[in-house]
């Protein structure tokens, strides 16, 4: 199968680890005879260097001709870096988030794994922390109280502030389809997390998860107050498999999900729209104390790299290679600072690639 790929190598570490992605999506495509042609994109600080803007028309053009878009990570240091003296709208993030405007990106996917071989770093108790767990975290990341209308105003000279969180039942139908859809693929659970008890916009969005859940008899469903989620989550997270929710409440459950993992550098994510297309990022930033030093983990970036064999490009047996092979590495003792422990052999950002390319063979 062909495929054209349009990589943000970015700033910082950025480059550096979408290297080994890409050293080791030609290996899995060299084995199964697939061809991943690549182009070359600015955006970030990398872009207001080149053409004074963090993302240009003609990088947006170029990601929507390609089947799906592979980042790194944008921005830099945010005390010291010139990027940050410019306007909030000029500085690299501004790019990043016109971008996954412009492209469509509703459904934000985080999944949080905790490797065996890893328990130790997961801030967990011990016998919780043993058992494991394989989530994936299905955040709308375009509706809710995010870009809902807002103003500050004095009321009786009072200041007051509003927010307004709208959902309808369209925005949330596409998303909890994609959240079936991706559970059929996984362990065929779905819990849907909300706040039905007090808001309106959660009763509709159960009501629209109940209704979606009708087309998928074979996966089943639980609805769950966010509240009882957040605590689910760190006393017995090894329950979720795909954990389906709205703006806020996903970004605060999916940063609660990623710490107890125990790095940051070991997590993927991708953003989808109702196509099969897909922007595929590490979780982290740019992480600019260890860039160009060949020491971040590439990891994250290598699994980011098998999410978009998954969900845009159907190739579910590539993608189960390159994860298998993540697991071998880490089951070989391979370690880049991030996550060494003892007697592990530490090894650098392309070493890591070289060891997760060769294992996939
Ligand atoms: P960060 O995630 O870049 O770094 C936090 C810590 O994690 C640092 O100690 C860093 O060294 C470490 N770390 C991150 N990724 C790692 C990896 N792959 N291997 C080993 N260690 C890793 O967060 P920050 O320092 O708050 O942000 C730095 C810059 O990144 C900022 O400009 C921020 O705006 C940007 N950022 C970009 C994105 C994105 O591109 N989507 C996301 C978050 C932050």
């Amino acid at each position: 199968m062909d495929k054209k790929i349009a990589v943000i190598r970015g700033d910082g570490i950025g480059p550096e680890v979408v290297n080994e992605a890409i050293k080791v999506l030609d290996k899995v495509a060299g084995i199964c005879g697939h061809r991943f042609e690549y182009t070359d994109l600015l955006m970030g600080g990398c872009s207001i260097d080149a053409y004074g803007v963090p993302l240009t028309d003609e990088t947006i053009a170029a990601c929507k001709a390609s089947d799906a878009v592979l980042m790194g990570s944008i921005g830099g240091n945010t005390s010291t870096s010139p990027w940050y003296r410019l306007p909030a709208d000029k500085r690299p993030e501004a790019g990043l988030l016109r971008l996954r405007k412009s492209l469509g990106l509703f459904a934000n996917l985080r999944p949080a794994m905790l490797y065996k071989e890893l328990y130790r770093a997961c801030p967990l108790r011990e016998d919780i922390a043993e058992k494991g767990f394989d989530m994936l975290i299905m955040r709308e990341l375009t509706g809710g109280l995010y870009f809902g209308a807002r103003h500050t105003e004095e009321v009786g000279g009072v200041m007051t502030a509003t927010d307004t969180l709208t959902y309808n039942e369209n925005e949330i139908r596409r998303i909890a389809v994609k959240a079936f859809d991706i559970a059929i693929k996984r362990r065929k659970k779905v819990t849907s997390v909300d706040k039905a008890n007090v808001l309106d916009s959660s009763r509709l969005w159960r009501k629209i998860v109940d209704e979606v859940a009708g087309d998928y008899p074979d996966v089943s469903y639980e609805h769950m107050l966010v509240d009882n989620c957040a605590m689910q989550l760190v006393k017995d997270p090894a329950q979720f498999d795909v954990v389906l929710t709205e703006n806020m409440f996903g970004d605060i459950l999916s940063d609660e999900a990623s710490m107890i993992t125990g790095s940051i550098g070991m997590l993927s994510s991708a953003s989808l729209n109702e196509t099969r297309f897909g922007l595929y990022e590490p979780s982290g930033g740019s992480a600019p104390d260890i860039a160009g030093q060949n020491i971040a983990n590439p990891i994250a970036t290598i699994l980011s790299a098998a999410m978009m064999l998954r969900f845009s490009f159907d190739m579910d047996r590539e993608a189960d290679m390159i994860e298998n092979a993540v697991s071998k590495a880490l089951a070989g003792g391979y370690r880049t600072g991030d996550i060494m422990s003892e007697g592990m052999t530490r090894c650098s950002t392309s070493d890591m690639g070289d060891i997760i390319a060769k294992f996939c063979g």
